[in-house]
């Protein structure tokens, strides 16, 4: 009988982490022994992460959109169903590596690991340390790469000191300049021009589901909010029609500027839960969050609070 292959992904509407921590999972999945891996992706490569696939004259990944019953699977940076592919309850997960809150179930044994770190790739790293392993340039290009972007050049306050120490690790192997490269990479992340509306607000956007209440929080870096806020109508017809397809109760679209840490939120649905988890009135479908650029840590928590 053959042996499926071990499909290792992250969650749908990939960022830079969820795309690269499962490149270097791959590795590190080879050197412990499964040697019938790979990784592939369930949605659009972004920018910000083709800049990293440019870099490293990286060729695309595969895309899927469901898994087969018992296909065995690798979650990196993700464990909610809501944000997994189709038929993950089906699939056979194997492993399980990620830095967020723990929403998951599995009637069978796995190995689990999750750190609150600001980064996948931070996790990984150490367990190439404590296996032995030896990191390429490539492998720590790609997980430096993640460490940038999940902690937008260590400002997000998701960023723990092991993020800092090892993404410095990282670069020392990879020959890389971290604020050089870093900032590139974030700049490329930025560029919005080529998206429609609906693309925008599907970039990087998760759904997230307490009782029977659906909100979605979709978030875009730029280094001007008003640039952005040029094409607010479209953006506000593409998320409304979101939440009518989708049933959600309440959409959070979190426009974040990523050289002053601030972000202008536009809310659209249930506003009074918006308005009651931070204080704060929504004038005009926005409101603006001082010092707020992570949805982990500053947005999804403080509305799951009030629910
Ligand atoms: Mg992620
Ligand atoms: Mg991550
Ligand atoms: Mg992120």
């Amino acid at each position: 009988m053959e042996e499926k292959v071990t499909l290792i992904f992250g969650h749908k509407n990939p960022d830079t982490d969820s795309i690269c921590s499962s490149l270097v999972m791959e590795d590190l999945e080879k050197k412990l022994g499964n040697i019938n891996c790979k990784a592939v992706r369930t949605g659009k490569i972004n920018n910000e992460t083709k800049y990293v696939f440019d870099y490293l004259n990286l060729k695309d990944i595969e895309f899927i959109e469901d898994v087969e019953d018992n296909q065995p699977v690798i979650l990196i940076d993700h464990n909610e169903a809501s944000q997994c592919v189709n038929n993950i309850s089906n699939a056979k997960i194997l492993k399980v590596i990620d830095h967020h809150t723990m929403n998951f179930k599995a009637p069978y044994q796995l190995y689990y690991r999750a750190e609150p770190v600001g980064c996948t790739a931070t996790v990984l790293y150490k367990l190439y340390k404590e296996n032995n392993f030896e990191i390429s340039p490539q492998i720590a290009t790609l997980a430096l790469s993640a460490i940038i972007s999940d902690t937008l050049l260590f400002k997000s306050p998701t960023c723990t000191k092991e993020d800092v120490d090892v993404c410095n690790a990282l670069a020392k192997i990879a020959g890389i300049d971290v604020n050089t490269y870093g900032l590139e990479m974030l700049k490329a992340g930025t560029d919005l021009s080529e998206f429609t509306a609906e693309e925008l607000i599907n970039i990087d956007s998760k759904e997230f589901v307490e009782e029977n209440f659906k909100f979605q929080i979709a978030q875009v870096n730029t280094a001007c909010i008003d640039d952005v806020l040029k094409s607010k109508d479209e953006i506000e017809s593409a998320m409304n029609n979101f939440m009518k397809e989708n049933g959600t109760n309440l959409f959070i679209l979190l426009i974040t500027d990523i050289i002053n840490s601030n972000s202008q939120a536009i809310v659209l649905g249930d506003t009074s839960v918006f308005e009651k988890a931070f204080n704060k009135k929504v004038e005009n479908n926005m409101a603006f969050l001082e010092g707020v650029v992570s949805r982990k840590k500053q947005v999804a928590p403080v509305i799951l609070n009030v629910l």
